[in-house]
């Protein structure tokens, strides 16, 4: 696994290849970043953007001096670059966010009242929890264990739905398992039924072409430090129409149009219209400009090279897991299905938190163990496992027959 490591910082240098990590045995040895999936480390070319533009940066849309002009600029160009990066339609709209999680809360704050939300019980908190949580009804639909499946069951879920606003959250590439979900085909069936698509993009666009249009989405959200650029900004991009008739998601400056205090002693306030509706306060412009940064750096390197180059880092992870009896390969649709560059796998005789931990204190491999933020999907994934040994001391124990993993491992890498 630690070339396979190693060759990840090809076609696209990343920053973190020289960094040296401290080994149990001791010694220090190359830390091998393949957990690229939490966040991915950022491009030097991103890096290098962000320290040219930091000596600059001023208030946006807020001051009438150069360097806000200039920050004012930059700020609307990143979106500009976001907005080709996505290949959005005509009167959509992007949104600058704190991440993938502020987004699909922001949209359920925006959506009309009413609205019944549905997703598979197999997403990422981030795209499975918002909407109850901010009070609408939500039918979650079981893990299904084929594309065909998973479109007949929202299918048959929207088809027995009441009337109304309707909402499908769907993930596009699984953070547990790695696999494509159906998009275009679930998109297609939401659509027939009246029902709008918002696309957790999170795990896709750091590894495929993503067209907005084509895919014909209603929204799409995703977060910048899942693409090599730093944290703290992500996009929620398309439609604007429930956007624009949404309370504002925070209520500041920067969102108002105007504010007047009134004769009764009351405030009133006209909101804008557009992203800067859901923006309020000031923006996270060094965040927003990386990102755009990251979105140029990825379509110059272009995704056909970028995915060739991935598939074949997959393939020889699952020819090398595959020589190994005690290690299980999680899946849901099963071993031929295509995924991105994210696996998780469970080693028979292993808790998963120990073989980890054993990975990054023996060897400087960096991946991660766990539920993922995906309780629900994992629990199903292990459940469907043969017995497995699960050693409660780090080292295989197979006295313990029929014990099942309590977790999982994932290795995720990309560019
Ligand atoms: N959706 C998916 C599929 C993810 O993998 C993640 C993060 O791992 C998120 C949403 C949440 O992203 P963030 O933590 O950047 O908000």
């Amino acid at each position: 696994m630690s070339s396979l490591a190693t060759e990840t910082c090809a076609p696209l240098a990343v920053l973190g290849h020289d960094v040296q990590v401290p080994l149990a045995g001791g010694g220090k040895v190359g830390y091998a970043a393949l957990d690229y999936a939490a966040s991915s480390p950022a491009l030097q070319r991103v890096w290098d953007d962000v320290a040219a533009y930091a000596p600059y940066y001023g208030s946006v849309h807020r001051g009438a001096g150069y360097l806000s002009q200039l920050s004012t600029d930059l700020f609307e160009q990143s979106r500009l670059t976001v907005e080709e990066f996505l290949d959005l339609r005509e009167g959509d709209q992007v949104v600058f966010t704190r991440a993938t999680t502020d987004s699909l809360n922001l949209l359920a704050a925006a959506v009309p009242a009413g609205t019944r939300v549905f997703a598979f019980e197999t997403e990422h908190h981030a795209s499975l929890l918002p909407w109850a949580h901010a009070g609408l009804s939500v039918t979650y639909l079981r893990a299904p264990r084929s594309h065909a499946e998973a479109v007949a069951a929202l299918d048959a879920a929207l088809a027995a739905a009441p009337e109304g606003p309707r909402l499908l959250c769907v993930t596009g590439a699984s953070n547990v398992t790695g696999e494509l979900w159906p998009v275009a085909d679930l998109t297609a069936t939401a659509h027939r039924h009246g029902a709008r698509v918002v696309l957790d993009a999170a795990q896709l666009v750091p590894h495929h072409r993503v067209s907005v249009a084509e895919l014909d989405v209603d929204w799409i959200a995703f977060s910048g430090h899942k693409i090599y650029a730093p944290f703290g900004a992500g996009v929620l991009a398309g439609r604007a129409d429930w956007l624009d008739a949404a309370e504002p998601y925070l209520a500041g400056g920067g969102a108002t149009r105007t504010v007047a205090r009134e004769t009764d002693g009351s405030v009133a306030v006209e909101w804008r219209t557009g992203p800067a509706r859901h923006e309020a306060g000031s923006p996270n412009v060094i965040g927003a400009y990386a990102i755009a940064s990251a979105c140029r750096a990825l379509s110059e390197a272009g995704f056909d090279a970028l995915e060739a180059r991935e598939q074949a880092l997959i393939a020889r992870l699952k020819a090398g897991l595959a020589e190994i009896p005690q290690v299980r390969v999680l899946s849901l649709f099963g071993p031929v299905s295509a995924r991105v560059g994210v696996l998780s796998f469970v080693v028979q005789g292993w808790n998963s938190s120990h073989f980890s931990a054993a990975l990054s204190a023996e060897y400087g491999i960096g991946v991660r163990d766990g539920l993922f933020c995906a309780h629900p999907l994992v629990r199903t994934l292990l459940n469907d496992e043969a017995p497995a040994v699960v050693s409660t001391c780090g080292a295989p124990d197979p006295s313990l027959p029929g014990e099942r993993s309590l977790n999982a491992i994932r290795v995720s890498f990309g560019a």
